[in-house]
């Protein structure tokens, strides 16, 4: 007997049709003798619309009212749920965050999870029942609700994971494992038996949003055992695992993320003098703007060029206090764009292998693809590229570097 947590995700839940369908797949683990805890997802596109009737009343709405309307979500399913389980005879029973006891941080919108009361769920297990827990949600010191960023029902399955120390989390979504891109992108992306960690975490970070990243981190800080698999066909899926190099054909890539999340700004012919960078990015931290990628390059007449990438949803406001920041400095001027896409191949292969980048550089140059941006860490590089090229990129690198379906099974 284990105990498993289980989450399911939006598209799982999608339809009155499919909460039936998990219900048969929670039962035939529970009648194999199994204690079940089940976390899901708002039903699919249910967040957007949430957001977006908050977005009819204002472009900025508050935070803590926004928790309070975007959890509602997910407090749906847990009772549609549940009565999909007790019409098929089980003891099943739906928990919102508050009422399981998940307790995070007050940051609205971005909560972490700092502790979670398992009393409760321990109690329903012991009678032999099933927890049904609303994902994404939780509840700060002061009583208010809180939800943990798009995406972050799988963090909640991972925490209750932990907190349980269950046998294994398994992350049910609309695809049957982790590819080494995203399959809607590059059809010819393969499914991976096991990826490490320490690569999940870089590609859920670089953009693969198969999984939220801070499950990820979840995961690996509390050594949970992790796999995601389909809710729709039956397989092993993919096992998230600790050790290194176990994968049978040990590529020096293991796979591509991409992120459309992105934009550039520029700010051309500032002196090339000590604290030039600071000056220009200190303000931009004060606003709370995340900068990505920097890159910097001095020119003949002793003036430089500072590039950065912030997420596109900062763009404007990045813009705008950029402006302010180029006229104080006497930077010639300040250009930006949000028509970039940051492109990024992860390996753990990359520690023992040179030239990884310099083919990249030229998979993509054989493609006429103008590199804007380039990063590199231990087992990661980016590049930015135009995002009409998005497609074009990921492919023509999925190839190149042995990754396609068809190239492995020869
Ligand atoms: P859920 O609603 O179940 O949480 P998500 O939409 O959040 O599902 O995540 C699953 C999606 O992640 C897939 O449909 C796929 O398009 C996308 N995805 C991106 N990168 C990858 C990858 N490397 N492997 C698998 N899926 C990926
Ligand atoms: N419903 C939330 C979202 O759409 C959380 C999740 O699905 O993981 O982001
Ligand atoms: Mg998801």
């Amino acid at each position: 007997m284990a105990l498993y947590v289980q989450k399911y995700g939006g598209t799982s839940v999608g339809t009155i049709e499919r909460i039936e369908a998990v219900a048969d797949k929670v039962k035939s683990f529970h009648d194999a003798g199994h204690q079940m805890v089940v976390a899901v997802s708002a039903m699919s596109g249910e967040t957007n619309r949430l957001i977006g009737l908050a977005k009819g009343i204002s472009e900025t709405p508050d935070p803590r009212e926004m928790d309070v309307l975007v959890s509602t979500g997910e407090q749906v399913t847990i009772a549609l749920l549940s009565m999909a389980l007790k019409k098929r005879g089980i003891n099943a029973r739906s928990y919102t965050g508050w009422q399981v006891g998940i307790k995070t941080d007050s940051s609205y919108m971005k909560a972490r999870i700092e502790d979670i009361d398992t009393s409760s769920m321990r109690a329903q297990l012991d009678a032999g029942g099933v927890v049904i827990v609303a994902g994404f949600q939780g509840i700060d010191d002061d009583n208010n609700i809180t939800t943990l960023g798009r995406g972050g029902s799988d963090t909640t399955g991972v925490a209750l994971a932990a907190a349980l120390k269950a046998d294994e989390c398994q992350i049910y979504t609309d695809v049957d494992g982790v590819y080494t891109t995203d399959p809607r992108v590059v059809p010819a992306a393969r499914r991976m038996e096991k990826v490490t960690f320490e690569e999940m975490l870089e590609m859920a970070s670089l953009g693969s949003k198969v999984l939220q990243i801070r499950s990820v981190e979840f995961a690996g800080k509390y050594k949970v055992p992790l796999r995601v698999l389909s809710s729709f066909k039956e397989g092993n899926g993919t096992l998230i695992t600790m050790e290194e190099n176990s994968s049978v054909e040990n590529p020096v890539i293991s796979g591509i993320a991409f992120n459309r999340d992105e934009a550039k700004l520029t700010v051309k012919g500032v002196p090339d003098i000590p604290g030039v960078a600071s000056r220009i990015l200190v303000p931009v931290s004060e606003a709370n703007i995340e900068v990505d990628m920097i890159v910097q390059n001095v020119s003949e007449d002793g003036t430089t060029d500072f590039t950065f990438t912030v997420n596109r949803s900062e763009y404007q406001k990045a813009l705008g206090l950029l402006k302010t920041i180029g006229e104080e400095i006497n930077a010639r001027e300040v250009t930006g764009t949000d028509d970039i896409c940051k492109v990024s191949m992860v390996g753990v292969g990359m520690r023992s292998h040179a030239g990884v980048a310099s083919k990249m550089f030229k998979v993509l140059a054989d493609e006429n693809i103008n590199i804007q941006a380039i990063t590199t860490s231990e087992i990661k590089i980016s590049v930015v590229i135009a995002e009409k090229y998005l497609e074009l990129a990921v492919r023509a690198l999925h190839t190149a570097f042995g990754l396609d379906a068809e190239a492995t099974e020869e």
